[in-house]
């Protein structure tokens, strides 16, 4: 059964009857979450309804080995997260005979934060449950449960593999939400190639909190990152204080006044002073205590303000409150309404802002609200076929208990295949009795569930020895290469060498006075076009590619100007990525007035290409920094103008396949995104990409509207 209704609909209840009355019954329930935080807020939620005979415990990485074995014995409610599953409870099933044997419930809890690579993995994780359940004779019913969704039991299916009924009728009292979308201004600063810039979304939020805040709004502001929540919160208290001390002569640059809920009542002049004191900052890493005091002083009104990451997502309850200011598109309509669903929840009316950064899809969804509004939610997006992610579970579930033709089944149609090469690498070994894992290491580490292929590099603090932390292999050559500024956590550090052959990049503190941008050379080959129809004069496919991706140089640019300062080449190996994509065409005969009337063909396709990768995750459930694109004028394998975009994981990971299957709505999207962006030229809200590997370089805005108006057969 899948639960996909909102925020604070009911849906922990609706799971855990079932998974009580399991424990009463004398079974077992496991409860599955992507997050360890929230895993601590379930048990400590579970064991203040005092069940008689529930013994539950969280059992993940930071459970300390000498209570596990208590826990595998005897506890009946078992709190964990799909890595834990992946590389603890089932190669250890052994050891948790009683446990499968009793179960009854599984609670997969925020399953739509199992999307694209890490949601395939753990759909295979979920099989190898299912088939270590049966071993020990027992078939327990999946419970999930997730914002809304659309079509969430062809999802739920997908990731079980299990016939799924839905829950989707959402019936929690709910007052009105005022939706208010917020574009912030063009300003006189110039960035790269001229192009106008907007003032920054998290500035613009700033200010809306602290009008919001004097106005006595409880108001909580959702922004992308734990930098963003401090600076958010810390100008915001900055603004209010000027005010307070009567510096502040500026008008503000916009007042939004909410519908009037019952709200704590207008700050008076003798409170003014503690106003900036009832702004806070939250983000992830903070300790249970922490978090619940934050959620008594929002409640209780003490605290008017909170700047946050979505980390209040998964872990804080915060209800009741009047305003929500999202600053950015936060990936999904499912997470806008999961985020919007924060402001009143007891019924009452409420106000929720989306403020738009400077990218191609937040420009197109403040000018498109049909776009928002009255429209299902998102796919979630995955694909367990995967080979790259099917073969290393395979191996996996082999040492688990060997695998037989029966289990084939579970694993779905292309098991077979994936296991015949599995055997030709020598990984499993074909014994009348079934495959076999045969080699000395764990089976579990071929499988990076939540990284992208390969061993993460180390970011290390040469003077101290320090482990900054740690980048995917995948995104090392772009991020920590030699000379590269690396920031972590607000601080500036400097990348002195990236040895790729130890895994490591030293890096020291700095404060240098620019920020560099890598610039590569990609090249795609088609490898096979599984699907193709025609799309106006040209062609779309989806297929297989090979992307040989190779960083050459970085480039510095000044920090407050962006004014460039010189290449610096570098000495990187090219790196080859077997995924998917989908192309589209345009045949000479197409395009061949456009070049006449002067137009520069490839800058029009590399500006389509740049907008509609930023596009796409609004029909699959993925953002720009998990797709990838090539462009050109004349590609050598399909000879004509081609532009690509793919899946940034090895074996893809269904987003290419989305676009192929949407392309037409997803085109047309993106010719309205740069239409409507009011920029001459082109800017980072249209066809600028911050991931540009030629450095934003050339790109045509009136070419690609007329390319893109050739390719949907518009009068363009
Ligand atoms: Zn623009
Ligand atoms: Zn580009």
């Amino acid at each position: 059964m899948i639960i996909a209704t909102g925020t604070a609909s009911g849906k922990s209840l609706a799971y855990q009857v079932p998974a009580l009355s399991s424990v009463l019954d004398g079974g077992t329930a496991l409860y599955l979450t992507p997050t360890k935080a929230l895993a601590a807020d379930q048990l400590r939620a579970l064991e203040a309804l005092d069940v008689p005979g529930l013994r539950a415990a969280a059992y993940d990485g930071d459970t300390p080995y000498e209570e596990r074995a208590w826990i595998r014995r005897h506890a009946n409610y078992v709190l964990t997260n799909p890595d834990m599953l992946h590389r603890g409870l089932l190669p250890g099933h052994a050891r948790w005979s009683g446990f499968w044997r009793r179960l009854r419930t599984v609670v997969v809890d925020e399953c739509h934060g199992y999307r694209g690579v890490f949601g395939s993995h753990v759909a295979q994780i979920l099989r190898r449950l299912r088939r270590v359940c049966t071993r020990y004779g027992s078939s327990p019913v999946f419970v999930l449960a997730s914002a809304t969704a659309s079509d969430p039991g062809a999802f739920a299916t997908r990731l079980t593999g299990l016939q799924t009924a839905e829950v989707t009728t959402d019936a929690s009292p709910r007052g009105s939400i005022t939706f208010a979308l917020w574009e912030p201004p063009l300003t006189d600063l110039r960035g790269e190639g001229g192009a106008p810039v907007r003032r920054p979304a998290a500035a613009e939020t700033a200010d809306l909190l602290a009008d919001l805040v004097l106005d006595g709004t409880r108001t909580l502001a959702f922004v992308r990152s734990r930098r963003a929540a401090e600076s958010v919160a810390l100008s915001a208290r900055a603004r209010l204080s000027d005010l307070a001390s009567g510096m502040f002569s500026r008008p503000s640059p916009g007042m939004v006044t909410p519908p009037p809920p019952s709200r704590t009542a207008p700050a008076s002049l003798t409170s003014l002073a503690d106003l900036p004191g009832r702004i806070a900052a939250y983000r992830a890493g903070y300790l249970a205590e922490e978090r619940r005091g934050l959620e008594r002083a929002l409640r209780s009104g003490d605290l008017l303000g909170l700047a946050t990451t979505n980390a209040l997502e998964l872990g804080v309850d915060v209800s009741g409150l009047d305003a929500v200011l999202i600053a950015g598109w936060p990936g999904t309509r499912a997470s806008l309404w999961q985020q919007a669903g924060r402001a009143g929840r007891a019924g009452q009316d409420a106000l929720a802002v989306l403020i738009a950064r400077d990218d191609p899809l937040d420009t197109y969804l403040v000018h498109h609200p049909e776009a928002l509004f009255g429209r299902p939610v998102e796919a979630i997006v995955l694909d367990p076929g995967n080979p790259y992610v099917l073969g290393p579970h395979l191996c996996a579930a082999a040492a688990e208990i060997p695998l037989t033709e029966e289990d084939l089944e579970i694993f779905g149609p292309t098991s077979k295949e994936v296991l015949a090469s599995l055997v030709g690498d020598g990984l499993l070994r074909r014994r009348p009795s079934g495959w076999f894992w045969t080699r000395r290491e764990r089976a579990t580490d071929l499988a990076d569930i939540r990284g992208s292929g390969g061993a993460p590099v180390q970011v290390v603090e040469l003077s101290t020895g320090c482990l900054l932390g740690t980048v995917d292999e995948s995104s090392a050559h772009t991020t920590v290469h030699t000379g590269a500024v690396y920031v972590h956590q607000g601080e500036t550090f400097l990348v002195t060498e990236l040895d790729l052959e130890a895994g490591v990049a030293l890096v020291e503190a700095g404060t240098p006075d620019y920020t560099t941008f890598a610039r590569d050379v990609t090249e795609i080959s088609v490898l096979e076009s599984f699907r193709s129809h025609p799309l106006g004069p040209g062609e779309l496919h989806f297929g297989s590619v090979e992307v040989t991706r190779q960083v050459v140089s970085y480039l510095k640019r000044r920090l407050q100007s962006g004014e460039p300062l010189g290449d610096e080449a570098l000495d990187l190996p090219p790196r080859t990525l077997r995924t998917r994509a989908v192309w589209w065409t345009l045949p000479a005969s197409a395009i061949s007035p456009l070049a006449e009337a002067g137009l520069d063909l490839g800058g029009a396709a590399h500006a389509a290409e740049h907008a509609s990768i930023g596009m796409l995750p609004l029909f699959a459930t993925c953002d720009r920094w998990d797709i990838g694109g090539v462009s050109t004028e004349l590609h050598a394998d399909t000879g004509m103008l081609t532009v690509f975009v793919y899946d940034g994981h090895e074996g893809g990971a269904g987003f290419a396949e989305r676009g192929f299957s949407r392309a037409l709505e997803w085109l047309t999207a993106t010719r309205e995104a740069i239409a409507s962006c009011e920029c001459e030229r082109g800017c980072p809200s249209c066809i600028q990409s911050p991931k540009c590997g030629n450095g934003n370089e050339p790109l045509d805005k009136a070419g690609a509207l007329r390319l893109l108006a050739v390719l949907l057969s518009m009068n363009g």
